[in-house]
């Protein structure tokens, strides 16, 4: 089953998506005009910072799926020592 825009209801005609395309961009431009000082993401320098955040969500997720990998990492480290002593 596809899972992208063109199953989004309310989107029906390519000129549909691209006016909503066109509405997201305006935004973006709307957002930068009113808040020149919208600082960007310092990792991947191409998002705009959420007030209050250190990365945007993109780099959020990112280092959220490291963090827990390195967890997994360590807990199998664990689980192989105790097991073989003697
Ligand atoms: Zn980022």
């Amino acid at each position: 089953m596809p899972m992208g825009r063109a199953d989004w209801p309310g989107l029906k005609t390519a000129k549909e998506h691209e006016e909503f395309d066109g509405a997201i961009a305006a935004y973006r431009r709307a957002t930068l005009l009113v808040n020149p000082n919208q600082r960007l993401c310092p990792e991947c320098q191409l998002r705009p910072l959420e007030p209050f955040k250190r990365l945007c969500y993109i780099c959020r997720d990112k280092h959220e799926k490291e963090s827990r990998r390195e967890r997994n990492r360590r807990y199998q480290d664990n689980g192989g020592s105790t097991k073989t002593e003697s």
